[in-house]
């Protein structure tokens, strides 16, 4: 009598576990864009151009110059937790590649329609094959393809009716993506990258491999940002505080804008770091007569085994051994650097 009113517990199918699970790995078109890049570059990409319809919802294109994927692995490409990059938990310690959880295709397929088109080293034509949750929808076809990968992924969140309605109001999808894309191309300075609307002439970010990261620095985001740059550099080598290396550019003093730009890599991932951001913001409001918030990029390089990549499902958040020092030896860096400028700048003025 009783039992009947009580909840029964049920297991989930399978298809609405993955569709879930992907909803948290890909939030938004843009988690979609990052991962595809990610696994271009992961592949030795020297040039990644991208090409983005409607925010991203009607189309995302990302084609490269890698590797390519191997046809006995199309099968299974798609499949929930299947890597090339990783084999024992163990790895996790020293992986140098920005994917390992063999997510992040699954998960396109989950929500979205994805068509592969690869071409490995040394043969004559590609295949092209086109999955739905998480598997194959026919055999992969034979194609002429030029050097590398190139993936489509169609109607995203075509199945999350509410997500969808979200997006298609927010105009900003397009900005997030251009956005993140000029971050990957300050840090991988060897790397071409371009990023456009569908049918648009003009590509938004546009970078071509250089050895200066100014020159990265100057393409991306204007000669403005380029020229009030100071370079920063700095190493810890005491294993009782810390041991990392870091280096990069901030703005000088006569760099005024309202709005803070933080591009920040941690063992070459593109990360947050809120403490670090705000850390550095209360230098510049300090340290500067024009209360400016700042330009910074920074790569910072720790031994692999003090940062912990895996907290996060889209691997956006890192977390650091000794991140308290960390942050207070840069902080007080740019502080000195800062007032050294600000002196100098003041000095000119006067003379
Ligand atoms: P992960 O990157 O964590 O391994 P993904 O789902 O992102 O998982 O990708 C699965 C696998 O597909 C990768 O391990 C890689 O072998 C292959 N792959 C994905 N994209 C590319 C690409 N652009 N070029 C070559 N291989 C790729
Ligand atoms: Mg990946």
């Amino acid at each position: 009598e009783e039992a009947k009113e009580l909840p029964k517990i049920q297991r989930l199918d399978e298809s609405v576990v993955n569709r879930i699970a992907a909803g948290e790995v890909i939030q938004r078109p843009v988690s979609a864009v990052k991962e595809l890049v990610e696994n271009s570059l992961d592949a030795s990409s020297t040039s990644i151009s991208v090409v983005v319809k409607d925010g991203g919802l009607k189309l995302i294109q990302v084609s490269d110059d890698g590797h390519g994927i191997r046809h006995e692995d199309l099968p299974i490409l798609c499949e929930r937790h299947t890597t090339s990059k990783l084999s024992k938990y163990e790895d996790l310690q020293s992986i140098k590649s920005m994917g390992f959880r063999g997510e992040a295709l699954a998960s396109m397929t989950y929500v979205g329609h994805v068509t592969v088109t690869t071409i490995t080293k040394g043969q004559l034509h590609g295949y092209r094959v086109s999955y739905r949750d998480g598997m194959m929808e026919h055999e992969p076809k034979a194609c002429a393809a030029v050097k590398g990968t190139q993936i489509m992924v169609e109607n995203l969140f075509y199945n999350m009716i509410a997500r969808r309605k979200t997006l298609q109001n927010s105009a900003d999808d397009y900005t997030k993506i251009v956005d993140v894309l000029s971050r990957f191309a300050i840090h991988h300075i060897d790397v071409s990258f371009s990023c456009r609307k569908h049918g648009a002439a003009r590509a938004d970010v546009h970078s071509v491999a250089t050895s200066s990261r100014l020159d990265a620095i100057r393409s991306v985001y204007g000669l403005s940002v380029a020229r009030n740059l100071i370079k920063i550099e700095a190493s810890d080598n005491d294993p009782s505080r810390s041991v990392f290396e870091m280096d990069g550019f901030i703005s000088n003093s006569n760099y005024v804008v309202k709005k803070t730009t933080m591009v920040l890599f941690i063992n070459d991932r593109l990360v947050e770091c809120t403490a670090l951001k705000r850390a550095l913001e209360i230098v510049y409001s300090a340290t500067l007569p024009k209360a400016s918030k700042p330009f910074i990029y920074m790569s910072i390089i720790l031994p692999p085994e003090h940062v912990d990549v895996n907290v996060h499902p889209t691997k956006r958040e890192v977390s650091l051994l000794n991140q308290e020092v960390i942050i207070e030896k840069i902080q007080s860096l740019v502080e000195s650097m800062l007032r050294n400028s600000n002196d100098s700048r003041t000095f000119q003025e006067q003379t």
